[in-house]
């Protein structure tokens, strides 16, 4: 993809109106440390804080896993999509408009952001038809009684679709294909062919936003006076390409900033509940959408708080689900705590009746899953026999055995060892038990730690120039030659205005790493546009993801940064200057150069024994640059 002058302008203005630490601090939290923040890394199963957000550089890093990059990189990764949809996201969100030449054209036309457009552009419509027309009198009743006020209808979007199957489609004529409105599941098409119809009918729509806050899905509760047969109370969109309902948080988006200053978020079983917790000042409340809680949702929200309250009903249902919920999360590194609303009601009446601040209560004291659960068996088998101890005993320990993550951690034998105390018996017994039981299961599946994170390859658009691979084996196996080559990079970010010294010395064929070639070709390019490459505008220029990560990579791990350019400047400090250091590379670089000439006279000469005597002018011309060689190798 060959880019002009203008295209790189805007997305180095893009990339400056972007703030990275507030972008990434919007799905991880970030604490300052010294002059950068730190967070847990939103690419790798992290336990300890080991990614790196570097506000003076607009880069990140990740010290663990190696990704790093800028604010493009970061969504296209985190996103999982490509450069021009990750370019018009970061542009919008920072109230840009795209230039034409970098508009899609029709043929380029992808699926998501027209789903991302048609799903806006129904919530307004629901919106509106809810607020303002006198077909939604029933729906607007509706809410009133089950006490949804008017900012709690316009902080979330509820709308309505009217009693009609076709009035999200009729108003879609001369905007929306079908087939979109079909894709985005807003619409279906009829059994046999035979026309369209509109997927939610008669129902309050409660609009689904991911982490950025863009509609991607709806979910639909059917008036309780509705004449549609409905097949359910309540509908939620399909699974489309913008939409997985085992990933999407509801409401995360509002309640981000309230979950990251509390540092605990609150679970919901549905959104009703979820919009009442808010009404009722629960501003840390999200729910999930007709799951139970996945491994994805708490990936999500660990990286913004340290507790996790599951909030469940104080019905029989409540407590099997919350019972459900435990094995999955014991071996994720978060506070888990588990919440049944007493005396049999739902949070969403608990919040009407008593309020918000008593659930808050509530799940400020709610035990952590395994006391949860030690305390539900000691209630359900008593402990004054031996036969119910022991059944107590084994229903824990059967809780470890199913959480293959938890082998040997302090995790596991700080919950181990609070079992002998509680059931009365002899820790020894407590841990051969243990032991006893996981012999009894096969061999444990991988640690979740093990497992692979999805690489989430926005494989479309910018060709990827460097692969993962290339870069991985790069940190981890750099040999001296590459780690020469790096540091002339290292060099160049500090000081661009060098390429000048190291232009006349050396081309880009002297360097042997390919993806390090490149970049310094690119440096070279650069120039010749008569642009400087400063380490900003360079990342600006890359596209391919993973040559980004190589950039970043090679700038942090550079010891110049902090160089002084001349002798002079550096001479207090005692330390090499970036010319010195840049003369000893070029030099070193230059040296490598002719021993590869070198060798290669030695082969040229050895390949033709027979022809030695017959000196042809080649030959020579081959030994006196070998000659030339060994004086200047002695001369070292
Ligand atoms: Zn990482």
């Amino acid at each position: 993809m060959t880019l002009n002058a203008s295209s790189d302008e805007f997305k180095e203005l893009v990339r400056s109106r972007t703030d990275l630490v507030r972008l990434i601090g919007e799905s991880v939290a970030l604490h300052p440390k010294g002059r950068d923040f730190k967070g847990l890394c939103p690419f790798h199963d992290d336990r300890n804080p080991s990614f790196t957000v570097n506000p003076e550089r607009q880069t990140y890093k990740c010290w663990s896993c190696g990704e790093g990059g800028d604010c493009f990189s970061f969504v296209m990764k985190q996103d999982s999509i490509g450069f021009r949809e990750t370019l018009e996201l970061l542009a919008k969100r920072a109230s840009l408009e795209l230039p034409a030449t970098l508009r899609r054209g029709p043929t380029e036309s992808k699926d998501k952001p027209h789903l991302y457009d048609v799903l806006e552009w129904a919530e307004q419509e629901f919106h509106h038809c809810l607020l303002s027309t006198a077909i939604a009198e029933r729906a607007r009743n509706y809410l009133q009684s089950r006490g949804f006020n008017h900012s709690s209808i316009a902080k979330f979007k509820l709308g309505f679709h009217p009693e009609s199957w076709d009035w999200l489609l009729q108003r879609a004529k001369g905007r929306f294909d079908v087939e979109l409105l079909v894709r985005a599941s807003l619409a279906k098409e009829r059994e046999g062919g035979n026309g369209y119809y509109d997927q939610f009918v008669d129902r309050v729509m409660f609009p689904i936003h991911d982490e950025r806050g863009r509609t991607v899905a709806f979910g639909g509760r059917i008036l309780p006076d509705s004449t549609c047969k409905p097949d359910a109370k309540y509908l939620n969109s399909s699974e489309t390409p913008v939409f997985s309902k085992s990933r999407v948080c509801y409401a995360l988006d509002v309640a981000r900033d309230a979950i990251k200053k509390t540092g605990t978020a609150l679970v919901m079983e549905g959104y009703a509940d979820c919009v009442k917790a808010h009404q009722g000042g629960i501003l840390n409340a999200v729910a999930t959408l007709g799951t139970a809680l996945t491994e994805s949702h708490v990936t999500v929200l660990k990286r913004l708080a340290q507790k996790v309250v599951l909030v469940f009903d104080g019905d029989r249902a409540g407590m099997d689900a919350a019972e459900k919920a435990i094995p999955r999360f014991l071996a994720q590194d978060v506070d888990l705590r588990i919440l049944t609303v007493p005396d049999g009601l739902d949070p969403d009446e608990y919040v009407d009746q008593r309020g918000g601040d008593a659930l808050l209560e509530l799940a400020n004291e709610a035990p952590e899953a395994f006391e949860y659960q030690l305390r539900l068996l000691l209630t359900r088998y008593g402990k004054t026999t031996v036969d119910a101890r022991q059944r107590v005993l084994d229903g824990m320990l059967n809780l470890l055995t199913l959480s293959p993550g938890i082998v040997d951690t302090i995790k596991e034998d700080l919950l181990v060892g609070r079992l002998p105390q509680r059931l009365g018996l002899p820790e020894t017994d407590v841990r051969r038990r243990l032991k006893q039981l996981r012999a009894e299961r096969t061999a444990p599946p991988a640690r979740p730690s093990e497992r692979k994170v999805s690489a989430g390859n926005p494989g479309d658009e910018p060709q990827q120039r460097v692969s993962k691979q290339t870069v991985d084996s790069l940190q981890r196996y750099a040999n001296n030659t590459e780690k020469l080559e790096c540091e002339l990079l290292q060099l160049l970010f500090t000081h661009p205005d060098m390429i000048y010294a190291v232009r006349r010395e050396i081309g880009a064929d002297d360097f042997g790493h390919e993806a390090l070639r490149e970049i310094l070709s690119l440096c070279f390019d650069m120039q010749d546009e008569g642009i400087e490459p400063t380490f900003e505008r360079l990342l600006s220029r890359i596209e391919c993801p993973q040559q980004k990560r190589l950039v970043v990579w090679v700038d942090e791990h550079s010891p110049h940064r902090s160089i002084k350019k001349t002798s002079s400047e550096s001479q207090s400090a005692g330390m090499e200057s970036a010319e010195e250091g840049l003369r000893r590379v070029i030099e070193r670089i230059k040296w490598r150069r002719s021993c590869q000439a070198n060798q290669a006279s030695k082969s040229l000469l050895i390949e033709r024994p027979s022809e030695t005597a017959k000196l042809t002018a080649e030959t020579r011309e081959v030994l006196e640059q070998a000659a030339r060689f060994h004086r200047e190798r002695t001369a070292k």
